[in-house]
């Protein structure tokens, strides 16, 4: 049976595909294109009344369960076991990865993950642990956490890191409310958060979360923060600043310092955005800055794995002023004996704390890949990271900027991301279709239309995971896309022609997603 029978009475998501070609000659009855193989959703694979395995049916008689046994089916349809291992891989098949190919998705430091990470962390004394596991049976768990704990603090300069926070914007969130809590506790509540323009989203959502209201701070020309205009505005009522500093038009911010010290002065606190930390680490220790909280993407800069919005973490590295104010739990050592303080406790560690950001102490897992990756470089290797990640960014900066427009290029070299505009396309055309054409070209987008202080914005983060030659094979891709783009060809208006889906209602998907399967009967009685 093929699988058009299989779907028989269903739409099939084949027929009147985008992607689908007038041209009969050359469409497939399978909707395959060539090894890139459709894959429709499981429900309209299998079917309800089918199962993949054969056991005996349980005597119904046998009241094992007091009663509480289901009495209906779940719904869940039925494959065999092959049919059900290919569809998940096929799925896989269709995910673009750094394992695949240079991501050069900006902001988000797409960098390889190396597979002694993997080896380490997936060690048992590691990955087989509960976090209910008496103390006593996971000393080699906690001093790995006093280890990365320990490095972290020495990279950035600061007196304190609170390890739970399980991604960049839990981060920030943890950071925020450590601010709250020391305001609070001088009695001296405030309202405002300031956040440059070019800031990036989760910035303003964690201070309106945390109960603060928003305003921004304009940039100069040259794309940094405004720092007499920041001045202008400090008062009473600002409780402090988020600044990311290198910021994301992948600039360094020249006047951290002053701008902390003005903050200071005006009695507010400085959280610092650390998710750039790649184009800095080893070179600059944000401590000496004067910033009192900034969360560090191990995700990003050190190299474990970005999975589908997790599992990320976001230690957050605190000053002196915060450090007080950190959540629960933490890791603390005594004659080489390790402890987790899980409780307020009326001593100097745990006095002031706010509460938790998780239930426990974190992202096991990615610390130990994090501390695999910092051991395997050494203090040396980190600084030849952001060197080499700068490096790398500067060659696509000066590849490119004769044909696209670099708004800050003028200003000097970049940090580890390169920022053009859509200025100088031809008329009708735009970022997404460079975008677009790149995924022609074999290669994940880089990020688009952000920050939003540049017009069509294209924020490139090649990474010094890249060589050379695989660095030069994508500004060959990036300026073949860009000719066309000049040149007004409107063969890239439609593309990518060769990716199984083309243009997708983005703005749908994101606002009205459907993340439910229904029979289509019944959605269609729904509508
Ligand atoms: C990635 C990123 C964040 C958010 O970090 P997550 O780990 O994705 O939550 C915040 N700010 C900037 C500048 C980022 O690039």
């Amino acid at each position: 049976m093929n699988q058009r029978d299989l779907n028989q009475g269903r739409p099939s998501r084949i027929e009147g595909d985008i992607r689908a070609t007038n041209d009969h000659k050359y469409s497939t009855y399978s909707g395959n294109k060539a090894l890139m193989l459709e894959e429709p959703l499981i429900f309209e694979a299998g079917s309800l009344d089918k199962s993949g395995v054969d056991i005996d049916v349980i005597t119904p008689d046998i009241n094992r369960l007091g009663g509480l046994e289901r009495n209906q089916t779940i719904g869940l349809p039925g494959l065999s076991e092959s049919e059900t291992v290919r569809h998940y891989t096929r799925l896989s098949r269709q995910n673009y990865a750094i394992d695949l190919g240079l991501f050069p998705l900006g902001s988000c430091t797409m960098k390889h993950n190396p597979r002694l990470n993997e080896k380490m962390a997936r060690i048992a004394g590691f990955a087989d642990i509960h976090p209910m596991q008496p103390i006593s049976t996971v000393q080699g768990a906690l001093e790995l956490i006093d280890e990365l704990a320990h490095w972290l603090k020495k990279l950035t300069g600061m007196p304190a890191v609170a390890m739970s926070p399980k991604a960049g914007a839990h981060g920030e969130l943890c950071g925020i409310l450590a601010i709250r809590a020391a305001l609070e506790a001088r009695g001296d509540a405030r309202e405002v958060i300031l956040v440059p323009e070019s800031a990036h989203g989760t910035n303003p959502a964690t201070a309106a979360f945390a109960g603060y209201r928003v305003e921004e701070i304009p940039a100069t020309e040259g794309g940094r923060v405004d720092v007499a205009a920041l001045e202008e505005r400090l008062g009473p009522d600002v409780a402090g600043v988020m600044i990311t500093n290198p910021n994301t038009c992948g600039l360094f911010e020249p006047d951290m310092r002053k701008i902390s010290d003005l903050v200071h002065a005006a009695g507010g606190l400085v959280y610092c955005d650390g998710a750039n930390f790649n184009a800095i680490v080893g070179r600059v220790r944000p401590g000496d800055l004067g910033i009192d909280a900034m969360h560090i993407n191990l995700h990003k800069t050190f190299s474990t794995p970005h999975g589908g919005g997790g599992p990320g973490s976001g230690p957050v590295v605190l000053s002196e002023a915060l450090a007080p104010y950190a959540p629960l739990p933490f890791v603390t050592k005594s004659k080489d004996y390790f402890t987790l303080i899980e409780e307020e406790q009326s001593t100097a560690v745990a006095g002031d704390t706010f509460g938790r950001m998780t239930a426990f102490h974190g992202q096991m897992g990615m610390f130990t890949r994090a501390l695999s990756y910092i051991m395997s470089h050494g203090a040396d290797g980190l600084k030849q990271v952001s060197e080499d990640a700068v490096l790398n960014a500067n060659y696509i900066l000066r590849s490119m900027d004769d044909v696209l427009d670099a708004p800050f290029g003028h200003s000097g070299p970049c940090m580890h991301e390169a920022l053009f505009s859509d200025k100088g396309l031809a008329d009708g055309f735009s970022t997404i279709d460079i975008s677009k054409g790149l995924i022609d070209e074999g290669y994940h987008p880089m990020t688009m239309y952000f920050p939003l202080v540049v017009h069509g914005a294209m924020l490139v983060e090649p990474t010094e995971t890249e060589s050379k030659d695989a660095v030069d094979a994508f500004i060959g891709s990036f300026r073949n896309v860009v000719q066309k783009a000049i040149d007004g060809d409107n063969n890239l208006l439609q593309a990518p022609h060769f990716a199984p889906r083309a243009r997708l209602d983005e703005t749908s998907a994101a606002r009205r997603p459907i993340l439910v399967w229904n029979e289509p009967e019944t959605a269609q009685a729904a509508e």
